[in-house]
């Protein structure tokens, strides 16, 4: 009874000390592309669509951005379960929202850290696992939040790595991502896994697998903001 009593204490004081975060989940993409372009990075030249199509499950035919939505669903569930503070970029398909829009919201929410949900494409069918992308420390206007970017990222890392039978690809920097490049809070792309392989696509499409990789990214999460305090 006691050390019961214990638990629900220790599991309220865990909680209470979560609440103080705020999560933004950004899902990948939305029901149509919008192509008109906009800067890939304050006061850059160089412009990309605003919000690009994404992939396609090569088997099951599911569009990466209903995965991505879907998964975000099943996200932002278990990170509230366990106390933080949750917004989404969007929660519907049929909108219009364009990458540097997705991390202006974050920014505007004081997110403490924005996870951005996609999936995989190559041209190799062979080619699968999940990775996660970061941005850059080298360019000025993301310099400020590489460090506690990659830190999320190498927990979130080593809780997926966890996974049975999982190939992981490891962190990968890029300064070629609109979305890294507006944001004012940590962020990072967690791309769960390549449509465009034949098995992994399926895979991606179990509620099983789906859950696995949740539990793995909160369990990182947590991880993160425990050892940030
Ligand atoms: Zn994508």
């Amino acid at each position: 009874m006691k050390r019961k009593m214990i638990m629900i204490i220790a599991l309220l004081l865990l909680a209470s000390l979560l609440t103080a975060f705020t999560i933004c989940i950004d899902p990948g993409h939305q029901e149509k592309a919008n192509l008109s372009q906009e800067q890939i990075a304050p006061g850059s030249k160089e412009t990309k669509a605003k919000v690009s199509i994404g992939t396609k499950g090569v088997s099951t035919g599911i569009p990466e951005y209903v995965f991505n939505l879907e998964l975000s669903f099943i996200l932002r569930d278990r990170l509230q379960e366990e106390g933080f503070n949750v917004f989404m970029t969007r929660e519907r398909h049929d909108v219009d929202i364009s990458n540097i829009e997705r991390a202006e919201f974050a920014n505007s929410m004081a997110a403490d850290l924005c996870i951005r949900i996609h999936a995989n494409y190559s041209s190799d069918p062979s080619l699968k696992g999940t990775m996660l992308l970061i941005p850059s420390s080298t360019a000025t206007y993301t310099a400020p939040i590489y460090e506690e970017s990659r830190r999320a990222a190498e927990k979130i890392m080593a809780s997926l790595r966890e996974i049975e039978g999982i190939t992981s690809l490891g962190i990968r920097v890029r300064e070629d991502m609109t979305g890294f490049n507006w944001s004012k809070v940590p962020v990072l792309i967690f791309e769960a896994g390549f449509m465009s392989n034949p098995e992994e696509d399926v895979l991606l499409a179990s509620q099983d697998y789906r859950e696995a990789l949740v539990e793995a990214i909160v369990s990182g999460v947590v991880d993160y903001f425990l050892s940030r305090r």
